[in-house]
């Protein structure tokens, strides 16, 4: 089957690819291949009652199908070039924002009308934060919710389904590249001209095969947007293809889950502040992330390691009585280390291995040096959302790390008076891994013409707003729009 754009996986960056490049041209054949189920499919095992924990199922249905791992997301669109990704290194500061709005308005249109976008410029808050030691990041945030994140996907499947050819349950297992005109015989890149292609041929296994009768699809441009959860296998595409990658950085830390109240002056009026501490111990910065006010922690299983993560609902009968967010420690790793992922899954396996998933500890008790028991958790104020083992986290996390974490809660007290309370709940352990970084030029493209790589699989975004936007950029470069 020839295509003329081939598209792997169906996140975000995918889906909006899609979107862009059907808007453009309605006659464009496009094909999309994603591993995980279509939309309505997706279903985590777990149940809290007979499954209570993960059983490893062979694509995750948090993390991969239509939507991506930002399918059951909290849908906090981030619009600012402050975080979320360094999509403005490569496609400029004014693009970048202009193409996050972009993306806002087409999420409106598809379901989201009527959500609040917050705003965290020029707050008194932020004014607070400057004089206490804290930083407050400028963002735009429109929060969808999960519940409306969901609806949005819905319409948009919906929409494309007759104009784009999906295959779910297909995993493309390897990148073929056809005519090219000379060999890449190294990662380096050269003063020479990129490497001319007829096109590229994608191998894949699942139902494709039954849909296709043949187990590769051919096409002119092929747009790669794997995300996390592809994160290994693009590895091994850029080890067969000679691409060049930068090694990354991880983030460890926990999820804190308070009651709403203390963190309510901040999330009434921001939604989600992300605030960037120095310690006074170490130098480290520490940083707030993913805030979900009256929201939920929920588990999270990354190539069969289970981390904490958290969620919010803009239904007012799924509020929880809590808040959470994460706190976060960026590690930089120089020579000779360089599997930056691989020292953050050992720390998650670790308290997998102690925990059999995740772990609660009050802040009281760890700060006390003892472990935190069913009998301390049932006697807390604060009721934890998510039924994780009551134990230690000073046995799993490094000491730097656990230091300037706690030291971040005593200095968010002082903006927020009772987030260092004894009952505060810290689960662990929270790992935000990076992609390693695909060397791409200005248009996301590779050394080879018309390959291009996006999304959070590039390396370059590590968001909804930025994976969207960087589908949306190639799209319209394709189509000679940009
Ligand atoms: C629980 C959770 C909550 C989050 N909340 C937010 C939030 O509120 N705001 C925010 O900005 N970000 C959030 N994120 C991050 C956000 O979801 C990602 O940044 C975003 O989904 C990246 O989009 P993407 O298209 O690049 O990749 P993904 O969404 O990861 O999609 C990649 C797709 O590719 C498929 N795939 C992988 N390998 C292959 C292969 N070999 N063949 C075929 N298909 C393949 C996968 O199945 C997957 O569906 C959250 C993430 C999680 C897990």
């Amino acid at each position: 089957m020839k295509y003329d754009v081939l598209i792997i996986g169906a996140g975000p960056g995918g889906i909006f690819s899609a979107y862009q490049l059907v808007k453009n041209n309605k006659e464009l054949k496009v094909a999309v291949f994603d591993s995980g189920h279509s939309l309505e499919k997706r279903k985590c095992p777990i149940d809290g009652d007979k499954i209570k924990s993960c059983i490893h199922c062979e694509t995750c249905s948090i993390m991969q199908g239509f939507g991506g791992a930002g399918a059951f997301s909290d849908g906090k669109y981030n619009i600012t070039n402050d975080f979320g990704g360094t999509l403005y290194e490569h496609i400029g500061r004014n693009k970048a924002l202009e193409l996050m709005n972009y993306v806002d308005k087409i999420n409106l249109s598809h379901g989201g009308e009527g959500t609040k976008l917050y705003s965290t410029s020029g707050t008194a808050f932020k004014k607070k934060c400057m004089q206490n030691k804290l930083h407050l990041l400028d963002a735009s945030v429109r929060h969808l919710g999960t519940d409306k994140n969901y609806v949005v996907l819905e319409n948009l499947y919906a929409e494309l389904k007759d104009s784009v050819d999906f295959f779910f349950d297909t995993k493309v297992e390897k990148i073929e590249v056809l005519g090219a005109e000379r060999e890449k015989t190294s990662p380096e890149i050269t003063e020479e001209e990129k490497i001319n292609t007829t096109g590229y041929r994608v191998f894949f296994s699942g139902s494709a095969e039954k849909t296709l009768g043949e187990t590769f699809a051919d096409g002119e441009k092929c747009i790669i947007s794997v995300g996390r959860s592809g994160s290994k296998w693009m590895e091994s595409v850029c080890g067969d293809l000679k691409l060049q990658t930068l090694s990354n950085r991880v983030d460890i830390g926990v999820r804190v889950e308070l009651p709403a109240a203390i963190f309510d002056d901040i999330t009434d009026e921001l939604y989600e502040g992300k605030i960037v501490y120095r310690t006074n111990l170490y130098e480290d910065k520490v940083r707030t992330f993913c805030m979900n006010p009256h929201g939920i922690v929920v588990s999270e299983n990354t190539n069969g390691i289970v981390t904490v993560n958290g969620h919010s609902f803009e239904d007012e009968n799924k509020k929880t009585e809590n808040t959470n967010f994460a706190l976060l420690v960026a590690k930089h790793f120089t020579a000779p280390f360089k599997d930056s992922n691989g020292y953050g899954e050992s720390i998650a396996r670790l308290s997998n291995m102690l925990g059999g998933g995740v772990i609660v500890q009050r802040l009281g008790d760890l700060e006390r040096g003892r472990r935190t028991n069913q009998k301390r958790i049932d006697e807390s104020f604060v009721r934890p959302t998510l039924k994780a083992t009551p134990g230690d986290l000073s046995l799993v996390l490094p000491k730097r790390i656990l230091d300037s974490i706690i030291e971040m809660l005593h200095a968010l007290d002082t903006v927020a008076p009772g987030t260092a309370n004894e009952d505060t709940l810290i689960y662990g352990v929270e790992v935000k891994f990076y992609n390693m970084e695909v060397v791409l030029d200005e248009n996301l493209e590779t050394d080879y013409k018309n390959l291009f790589c996006i999304g959070d699989g590039s390396g370059v975004t590590h968001s909804l707003s930025h994976a969207s936007a960087s589908g949306v950029y190639v799209a319209d470069l394709i189509s000679g729009k940009s």
